[in-house]
């Protein structure tokens, strides 16, 4: 190399470097390869002079180069050329194959070159390659062109070298911070459009951050957001829970997703399910990532099912109820009681019309004392000021009204004493006839549920259907009761003459008109067999017509069991013909003396041994009195013939007589037993019986030591209606 060159090259130094320093600087900066291309180009320009300048990547396959950026007069155009790496043998396929600069002085003339870049390139003569290597691979390359036939110096192409490998560098970086971008922003997209609200905050709990869905969901923006801490978006009553789940993961235990609820900026609160984990950095925790999926519709739906488990429960509850009262002003009672129940409401009541039609009295309540509900009961209401009430439940069928709407004497009266803040009216309705109103008060901060209105139908129509069936069954109560009265007037007139006819047998028995023949006595001890069967039919009929009509209530008195139990030896002693059957009596002194009805507790006692004699041929009978819980049980044991399994569940039943498996001594008429479980009740008490066939029976009367009340009326009409 000459001086000159040397001096050359010395006072290129400076340049040099400044045009390296500046390109390197240029190219950090550069975010594609377009822009790459345009600082190398310029670069380019300035240092080597020139004066197109193209810049080439393979593409992914590997088969083609292709142009992706061009510099020079016409670049536009040209920008476009893809070179197959298989065919085409110009300069630039030499450079990248052979991964080495490679500068043509004269390209235009060289024969390798193709038609098609001949036409192109028409202009340039000098072309200078220099291929783009990225370590051991090469990416693509540079082509810069001159139109003078221009040589390049040692340290030209060195230059060239430098600026391919500060090309191949930026293109790389250029393509990563691409990728990164793609890959962020695809996180981002999916981050902040997820369907769940995604936060973070640190261990503090102030947040870090929030999605879009988030701000969405809470009515923050990012800038609120990060100025607030995790345990003001959260429920109070939440807090502890929040609290606790994440400081067990600080000791390093997961949990389960948890319920809680969330507070937006406007005070709505939203039901979410949470998980949330640790986030590290470096092994340290930092913070926590969340996610919270609003669970509200969720809740919705679960609350709507609830809501129509408890309305059909509701119903149910009072239907099962109603059911069972019959007479009106019972079934009245228990509508507005379980009504009001089932309501959560203050208050209950009916209003019925009076039969002339001109106004409505109050004829059943949830509650009161007997003179309130009396009170109630004079208060008239007149049709007309119902009337505007009235024509509003024809048309929707249930009304609700507010304190303001409230100016009716009894609804003036309701807000005053009870602070009533709310009235639903439910019509009542017989066939298609409103016929009355049952009203339900709620107090003030006892709010009516929306779905009260679904129970407050269902009521309606319960009612109307109980309504219809209360009048069916007091005709029926009426029909029974006239029965019983007719039963009871024929038995009692049927008894005299039939004393009078047995009276006149014993006379005639005991030979009083004269004497008779065999024959004769024979024929008159069929006939007092016969008349005394009947009497004991008619005296049994008589007793139960009494028990049903409930003419005949208990007297209670205190009774002492031994002195009863000898009482009822001589009672009994009619019933015994001679025979080997031994009674045994066992009543211990101490026994306490129970409060009852000594007469009805003699007929039990007798009915019992009449039978434990009649079904007894030889053996014994026990007649025993103990102590056992709150009462006195009774029992009569004989060694009787038995009963079977399959007779003994119906033997208390009227009329029930169970196949003799021998003839008895006397026939019965099967209401004795019967006769026994009415008294045995109407004391308060109970009656079981025992038995083995062949061996004997047992029957037990439990006692209450005092006096229980009897079984309701609604209970009777029921059993008694059951039954017939
Ligand atoms: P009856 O008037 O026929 O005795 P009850 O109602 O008193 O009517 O009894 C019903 C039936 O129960 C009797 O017909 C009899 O078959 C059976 N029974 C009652 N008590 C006894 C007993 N102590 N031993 C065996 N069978 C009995």
């Amino acid at each position: 190399m000459g001086l000159d060159t040397q001096q050359a090259n010395a006072s290129r130094q400076p340049p040099e470097q400044d045009f390296l320093y500046r390109l390197a600087h240029d190219l950090a900066r550069s975010p594609d390869a377009k822009t790459i291309a345009n600082h190398l180009f310029s670069r380019a320009q300035q240092l080597l002079g020139a004066d197109y300048g193209s810049l080439f990547l393979v593409n992914p396959a590997g088969t083609e180069l292709e142009e992706v950026a061009a510099y020079g007069e016409g670049a536009e155009a040209l920008n476009q050329e893809r070179i197959d790496l298989q065919q085409d043998f110009a300069p630039i396929v030499q450079a990248f194959r052979q991964q080495r600069p490679i500068v043509k002085r004269d390209w235009f003339n060289d024969p390798q070159l193709s038609a098609r870049f001949r036409k192109r390139y028409q202009l340039i003569h000098g072309v200078w390659v220099v291929p783009l290597l990225n370590g051991a691979r090469a990416v693509g390359a540079m082509v810069l062109g001159f139109v003078t036939r221009r040589k390049a110096s040692a340290e030209e192409i060195r230059l060239l070298q430098i600026l391919g490998d500060e090309a191949a560098l930026a293109l790389e970086r250029a393509h990563l911070t691409e990728a990164l971008r793609t890959s962020e922003e695809r996180y981002r997209d999916l981050f902040e459009n997820a369907n769940d609200l995604i936060y973070t905050h640190d261990l503090s709990g102030n947040f870090t951050s929030l999605n879009a869905t988030g701000e969405r969901l809470l009515g923050y923006n990012r800038t609120e957001v990060l100025a607030l801490n995790i345990l003001q978006v959260l429920a109070p009553e939440y807090l502890p829970l929040a609290r606790e789940v994440l400081d067990k993961q600080l000791v390093g235990r997961t949990s389960p997703t948890y319920a809680v609820e969330m507070l937006a900026k406007d005070g709505r609160r939203i039901p979410v399910d949470v998980n949330a984990r640790l986030l590290y950095r470096q092994g340290v925790p930092i913070g926590y990532q969340g996610i919270a999926r609003d669970v509200t519709e969720r809740r919705r739906a679960e609350a709507q099912q609830q809501e129509s488990a408890s309305v059909s429960a509701a119903l149910a509850e009072i239907g099962q109820e109603l059911l069972a009262s019959f007479d009106t002003p019972t079934a009245l009672d228990r509508l507005c009681r379980l009504t009001a129940k089932a309501l959560n409401a203050a208050y209950s009541h009916t209003l019925l019309r009076e039969s002339a039609e001109e106004g409505y009295r109050i004829v059943a309540a949830s509650e009161g004392t007997a003179e309130q509900i009396e009170e109630r009961q004079t208060l008239k209401l007149p049709r007309r000021r119902l009337a505007r009430l009235f024509s509003r439940l024809a048309q929707g069928g249930i009304v609700t009204q507010t304190t303001k709407a409230l100016r009716d004497p009894i609804s003036q009266r309701m807000f005053e004493r009870f602070q009533i803040a709310t009235v639903l009216h439910i019509p009542l309705r017989r066939s298609s006839d409103i016929i009355g109103v049952l009203s339900v008060w709620y107090r003030q901060g006892q709010p009516m549920q929306p779905y009260h209105r679904q129970i407050a139908l269902g009521i309606a129509q319960l009612a109307s259907l109980v309504l219809a069936n209360v009048k069916s069954i007091e005709e029926l109560a009426r029909a029974n009761r006239l029965k019983q009265e007719f039963l009871g007037s024929v038995s009692h007139e049927l008894r005299t003459p039939l004393n009078i006819i047995i009276g006149y047998n014993e006379l005639l028995g005991e030979h009083s008109f004269g004497p008779l023949t065999p024959e004769q006595d024979r024929v008159l001890d069929r006939m007092s067999k016969s008349a005394k069967e009947l009497l004991d039919l008619v005296n049994a009929t008589l007793d139960l017509s009494r028990l049903q009509n409930r003419r005949d209530t208990a007297a209670w008195q205190p009774v002492s069991l031994p002195a009863f139990f000898e009482e009822l030896a001589v009672d009994i002693q009619p019933l015994r013909q001679p025979s080997n059957v031994k009674i045994f009596w066992h009543a211990a002194a101490s026994l306490p003396s129970p409060l009852t009805d000594p007469i009805k507790l003699r007929m039990i006692m007798k009915n019992l041994l009449a039978n434990a004699l009649k079904f007894t041929e030889a053996g014994k009978i026990t007649v025993r009195a103990k102590r056992e819980g709150t009462g006195l049980l009774l029992s009569v044991h004989d060694t009787g013939i038995g009963i079977s399994a399959d007779s003994l569940s119906s033997i208390f039943e009227p009329f029930q007589q169970v196949p003799p498996t021998s003839p008895p001594k006397t026939k019965g008429v099967g209401l004795g037993l019967y006769i026994v479980r009415q008294l045995v009740e109407t004391l308060g008490g109970t009656v079981s019986a025992s038995s083995t066939l062949g061996k004997g029976s047992t029957f037990q009367v439990w006692l209450p030591l005092r006096k229980e009340p009897p079984p309701s009326a609604a209970e009777t009409a029921l059993r008694t209606v059951s039954r017939s």
